[in-house]
């Protein structure tokens, strides 16, 4: 099968059972439309993020609150707003979220190690009336770890002012 009649059937499964749209398209098209560019889950980096964006050194994971967590404490395990974690086999419930947030923690210490950065997007912050604002503040963050990143190799002050006037003898 080649990529466009492949491309076709997601256009056409998508348009199926489009109740909404999903929250990592959301995020790609979003930044996309902010001109910044990045590769699709990338099945080699720890976590599968859903965004890598090699310019910034940036992997980005949009969790779903249930299945994440989001806002559940460790070591208390209890429900949030965003993640109510049912009654009925609630023993099954606590341990499998408790292990996909360990897991969350685990990949990105990983590539935290390999120098990546990561940044977490909450499906809540995904929705309408808070979308705009989500995108653009992955956007300003984005280009904050750019500069950082930038900055930080290229420049170095020197300490002393003799050390700008003999750059040569600095030199091995
Ligand atoms: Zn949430």
């Amino acid at each position: 099968m080649n990529k466009s009649s492949q491309y076709n059937i997601n256009k056409v499964m998508s348009a199926v059972k489009s109740v909404g749209t999903k929250p990592a398209v959301i995020v790609r098209r979003g930044l996309w439309a902010r001109g910044i560019r990045y590769r699709l889950n990338h099945k080699r980096l720890p976590g599968h993020p859903d965004l890598v964006l090699r310019k910034y050194r940036t992997c980005i994971f949009v969790n779903g609150c249930f299945w994440h967590g989001h806002h559940v404490e460790p070591d208390k395990m209890e429900s949030t707003k965003c993640c109510r974690i049912p009654m009925t086999n609630h023993d099954f419930w606590v341990a499998k979220i408790r292990r996909n947030k360990e897991r969350d923690r685990e990949e990105q210490r990983k590539l935290a190690e390999m120098g990546w950065h990561c940044i977490t997007v909450w499906e809540c912050e995904l929705k309408p009336s808070k979308r705009e604002e989500t995108l653009e503040s992955i956007a300003f963050t984005l280009n904050h770890l750019w500069l950082q990143d930038h900055c930080a190799k290229s420049v170095s002050y020197p300490e002393r002012e003799e050390e700008v006037q003999m750059p040569m003898a600095a030199e091995g």
